[in-house]
């Protein structure tokens, strides 16, 4: 039973009080950037797709020229990023996608988007959300493993966890949440949670329970029922990210 509302809001601000302004750590310009990106941060790092990305679209700014570009330049160019020829593939094939069928634009619909060359789920969410205005929830290794301690979700599935997800939250804060959970789990919450230093370990099943495994949401503790209202009362929701650019 995935955890009510009231106690998913509570999760979310006690969260957001570690990473109050959680976003992307992707750098981009505008939204094809940010779709070129994520292909590319797919087994890397951000960071590492932040030092390739700039020379990359100093020579292919858009998607007409990308769609041009010879696959060896691309390599070269990606290459620090790894699993480069697959991803010079997909980005030069999205690329000309994107030319053929959406005169070099990207679109701003989930079922368009995912039918790019390797743009999954998460991609088309990460773009939808950071650059186009229209709410998406990227649910990534981080996600599905935080939010499962958290008792919020019970798969590890992504698809069945971005809909329990999105039923929990307003779709203002879809994109916020994912951008908050995705922090916490680099920061805070990884594989080896460090559970002292979390503002809601007293809403975490994970932790709650001392016994590293968690329990179904509705068997909180009083300790943990009085803290979720608190965290309630204590922070403001996030209000909904407008699309920008950042680099
Ligand atoms: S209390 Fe521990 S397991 Fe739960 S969210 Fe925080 S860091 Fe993760």
């Amino acid at each position: 039973m995935p955890a009510p509302s009231r106690d998913a809001a509570a999760i979310f601000a006690a969260l957001a009080t570690h990473h109050p302004d959680a976003d992307t750590e992707l750098a981009f310009r505008n939204a094809f950037e940010l779709l070129v990106a994520t292909v590319l941060s797919a087994q890397s790092t951000d960071r590492r797709v932040n030092e390739v990305t700039p020379a990359l679209f100093a020579r292919y700014p858009d998607a007409r020229a990308l769609a041009g570009a010879d696959a060896a330049d691309v390599e070269l160019l990606i290459h620090a990023t790894g699993f480069f020829r697959q991803k010079a593939k997909a980005v030069i094939g999205l690329s000309q996608t994107l030319v053929s069928a959406h005169r070099g634009a990207v679109p701003a619909d989930m079922d368009a988007l995912v039918a790019l060359p390797g743009v999954g789920r998460k991609t088309a969410n990460v773009v939808l959300g950071h650059a186009l205005g229209v709410p998406g929830f990227p649910v990534d290794r981080h996600v599905l493993r935080v939010a499962a301690r958290l008792g919020l979700i019970h798969t590890d599935d992504p698809v069945k966890a971005e809909t329990a997800l999105t039923a929990l939250y307003p779709k203002a804060q879809w994109t916020g949440v994912s951008d908050t959970l995705i922090l916490h789990g680099r920061r805070i919450c990884g594989p080896t949670p460090s559970c002292d230093l979390c503002h809601a370990r007293q809403l975490c099943p994970y932790a709650v329970t001392g016994a590293r495994k968690a329990r179904p949401a509705g068997a909180r503790t009083t300790k943990a029922r009085t803290s979720a209202k608190a965290a309630t009362t204590a922070t403001a929701a996030k209000a909904a990210k407008p699309p920008r650019a950042r680099r």
